[in-house]
């Protein structure tokens, strides 16, 4: 499950895998993950053990 803020819906989801639409690798331990919301909207989050806090993300 992916906690992930939706500009457009301006609200917060619990995202399971199956919305994940692409997985990017930036760095060592940094990932971007590429989701939709429930309304379809694309979502980016990044991931990974040196990100303290999942949010959206500007790449
Ligand atoms: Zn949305």
């Amino acid at each position: 499950m992916f906690l992930a803020y939706c500009d457009e819906c301006e609200e917060r989801f619990l995202l399971p895998a199956s919305h994940v639409t692409a997985v990017h690798n930036l760095a060592s331990g940094v990932i971007a993950v590429e989701l939709t919301c429930y309304e379809g909207h694309k979502i980016i989050v990044l991931s990974g053990n040196d990100i303290d806090i999942p949010g959206p993300a500007t790449v």
